[in-house]
């Protein structure tokens, strides 16, 4: 058994040197609102070197108003939106991390899983060091405040040379940004280019919300530190085997950002497409479960030949159902989010297109309204294979016992969730969707290969632990 976090990926923004550095952080914070809807933040380092913080729990137009971003002055800021992956959902564990120490101030927001924060932390506190959070990030502040050497960066490299897992970091000091990925690449950030500012950004459509040119992607590995006197490149970490994470492609990144090298609607449109090559059957329309389906059901009715239509119609003013920490808001809100379009469904043989499967819960209760909307038959396909391994790299999977894949057969899940077939992309065919680069992908999560040490203790409760 592995102990696990319940929960879930984050977001990343930083912007050096901009007049409206606070106004385009909170931009950029909509546009990555996706990536975490629990609590949001933005720090701000003022000429002066003077630091200042506005976090808060919920989206970011609950915790941002015209008087909060008026009170944040400064050219110089970052800012983060989180579904914690370590740590409880508590306002002290909202990002970006601020620190004020005699010779400087620092401000840290992070993507992803330290995945030896415990130990790490349990070395700290045994030399003295107090923890503010149960966040796995406050650990990397601790280890960078206790490094003797003098530059910011090269104080953050020694705190992460340190740290096992995931990592994808925007940090902020008095007159520099730092933007850092892990060596394996998990999880996305690249670098864009503002009114002559350098920003960093998990993902592109942050970039092109604010009129922002895309310059690249932060490498596996790199550091950029930015400064008034540009960006500079730093490859400080051993190398490894590059291994960004495939369910960003899957489900989690916006159709409309470039990630990996990629866009992440092509990608999911050829998911489709590799569906229906490999995985056909006769049927007179193709739907999605929206939002998440839509771009590999495109795919999938394109290379079919068989008509894509709406199916279904979501509620847009529902949050995302994974999103929720228990099970009995998470059902409630799966009831509200989606209402199927019975005219269209009645009578029909139908192919659903869904990206994933995680628990079957909610694709048990969506089959259920289809069902009712009066549907033929349903023929469900899924654009990756089945889950069936926790991921310690930040994305939200439950524990293997949860995970329905895990403990039903193919067949017995389509039993349980009520369709009369499904299928799911094999392993192989999902990565001959990707096509680029597909060596560089970590699937631990569909087979139990995970390409770092696995330190079992990284779960919430032991990070807390007294
Ligand atoms: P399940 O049937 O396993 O309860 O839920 C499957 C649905 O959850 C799919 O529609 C899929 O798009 C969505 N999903 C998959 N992974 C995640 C995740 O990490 N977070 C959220 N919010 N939804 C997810
Ligand atoms: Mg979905």
């Amino acid at each position: 058994m592995y102990p696990l976090d319940k929960k879930e990926n984050c977001g990343v923004f930083g912007i050096l040197g901009h007049e409206n550095a606070v106004g385009l952080t909170y931009l950029a914070l909509y546009s990555l609102q996706h990536r975490g809807e629990e609590s949001c933040g933005i720090a701000v380092i003022n000429d002066e070197g003077k630091i200042s913080q506005h976090t808060g729990m919920g989206l970011v137009p609950d915790v941002f108003n015209k008087d909060v971003l008026e009170s944040l002055s400064g050219r110089n800021a970052i800012g983060h939106v989180r579904y914690s992956t370590t740590g409880s959902s508590i306002l002290k564990n909202a990002q970006p991390f601020v620190i004020s120490h005699h010779k400087f101030s620092v401000s840290i927001a992070h993507n992803g899983n330290l995945t030896n924060a415990v130990k790490l932390k349990r070395d700290l506190e045994t030399k003295g060091s107090i923890f503010q959070t149960t966040m796995d990030s406050e650990v990397v502040l601790h280890l960078l405040v206790r490094s003797k050497k003098k530059e910011i960066e090269d104080r953050l490299i020694e705190a992460l040379k340190d740290c096992d897992g995931s990592y994808s970091m925007a940090v902020l000091s008095e007159d520099k940004l730092i933007g850092v990925r892990d060596p394996y690449g998990f999880r996305p950030l690249c670098i864009g280019y503002k009114d002559k500012s350098y920003v960093l950004a998990s993902e592109t459509c942050a970039l092109d919300l604010i009129g922002a040119d895309f310059i690249r992607e932060v490498l596996p590995g790199e550091v950029v530190v930015i400064s008034k006197e540009g960006i500079r490149s730093i490859r400080p970490f051993p190398k490894r085997c590059t291994s960004q994470c495939i369910f960003e492609y899957i489900y989690f990144a916006r159709p409309d950002s470039s990630i990996f090298g990629d866009s992440v609607y092509d990608v999911r449109e050829r998911l489709g497409i590799e569906l229906a090559k490999h995985h056909s059957i006769k049927a007179d329309i193709v739907i999605s479960i929206p939002d998440s389906g839509n771009y590999a059901a495109v795919g999938y009715a394109k290379e079919s030949c068989i008509p894509f239509e709406f199916g279904m119609i979501r509620n847009h003013y529902v949050g995302r159902t994974f999103i929720q920490p228990s099970q009995a808001m998470r059902s409630h809100s799966v009831k509200i989010k989606l209402n199927p379009i019975k005219s269209v469904l009645r009578g029909k043989n139908v192919i659903v297109v869904e990206d994933s499967i995680v628990r079957g819960t909610t694709t048990g209760s969506r089959i259920k309204t289809l069902i009712e909307a009066g549907v033929k038959k349903i023929h469900m396909r899924i654009t990756c294979p089945p889950i069936k391994f926790p991921c310690f790299y930040g994305i939200d999977f439950p524990s293997r016992k949860e995970l329905i894949a895990n403990e039903l057969s193919i067949p017995e899940i389509a039993e349980f969730i009520k369709v009369d077939s499904l299928e799911y992309l094999t392993l192989e065919e999902m990565l001959n969707a990707v096509g680029k680069n597909r060596d560089k992908f970590c699937t631990a999560c569909f087979n139990g290969v995970y390409p770092t040490k696995v330190h079992k203790k990284t779960s919430k409760s032991v990070l807390e632990e007294k």
